[in-house]
């Protein structure tokens, strides 16, 4: 099955960087067979929607409220990414839950308006050090599906991608175990099948994803591609990323 492979830019690349960034990714693309998602900051997004012309490369935003518009400064709308080109949006990223002390009730919140607006979710879910160590992380992610999702109803779950991004394996260019990582997205798995009785969602593993660790992990049955922060950043390193996902 092909891999889906998402870029996380984070707060990185001025327009400026990010046109060099597009120049270098057309020079390297190929005829991917895999689904990619590239998500930039807000700032540089009608840049990838202008000049990538590959349907097969999707845009992404890091972030959206859940109101359609109004007195909310400084945020942006899922109907206003809808309208700009976007076709997907990560909710739930450790660092929003973690710097902007976002819920998994108010997570919930932006899913539903994000599905509701025609885009696809690609919902962050994970564990911290401290319950790594406590041994609690299945309970930690169960959790955190149960609460984000408890508003969802199954026909939503076809646009919504979950990706296990374990805190402390997230910039730190160590990841998980791949056999690991398996064991939890197929916990994921599972805990949608039963809850809901759908089989098909797609999950992707997350942290320090590099060329030198993407095989193992692609090998793996339960991983359906990957989230990739810090390594995204270098076009080079990314297309290098992708080949390998379709070598598998
Ligand atoms: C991320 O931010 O989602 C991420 C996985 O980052 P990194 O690849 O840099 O660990």
């Amino acid at each position: 099955m092909n891999k889906l492979i998402v870029a996380n830019f984070k707060m990185n690349q001025t327009p400026i960087e990010t046109d060099e960034y597009i120049s270098k990714f057309l020079s390297l693309e190929k005829n991917f067979k895999s689904g990619i998602i590239i998500c930039p900051p807000f700032t540089s997004m009608y840049l990838f929607t202008k000049k990538l012309k590959n349907p097969k490369i999707k845009i992404g935003a890091q972030n959206c409220y859940f109101k359609d518009c109004g007195a909310y400064t400084g945020e942006i709308s899922p109907k206003m990414l809808k309208s700009s080109g976007v076709q997907y949006v990560i909710l739930g990223h450790s660092e929003r839950r973690i710097y902007f002390n976002e819920s998994n009730t108010l997570i919930g919140e932006k899913i539903k308006a994000a599905l509701a607006n025609g885009l696809s979710v690609i919902f962050c879910v994970g564990e911290n050090e401290n319950e790594r160590t406590k041994n609690i992380q299945n309970d930690v992610i169960t959790n955190q599906i149960k609460k984000s999702l408890q508003n969802i109803e199954k026909i939503d779950l076809k646009n919504i991608i979950i990706a296990y991004e374990p805190v402390w394996a997230i910039g730190t260019g160590t990841a998980i175990f791949p056999s690991e990582a398996d064991k939890m997205c197929k916990l994921i798995k599972d805990f949608i099948n039963k809850n809901y009785n759908y089989s098909q969602t797609k999950v992707l593993y997350g942290g320090s994803v590099k060329s030198g660790n993407a095989k193992n992990l692609f090998e793996m049955p339960n991983i359906d591609g990957a989230l990739i922060g810090g390594a995204s950043l270098d076009a080079k390193e990314f297309v290098k990323i992708i080949d390998i996902a379709e070598n598998i």
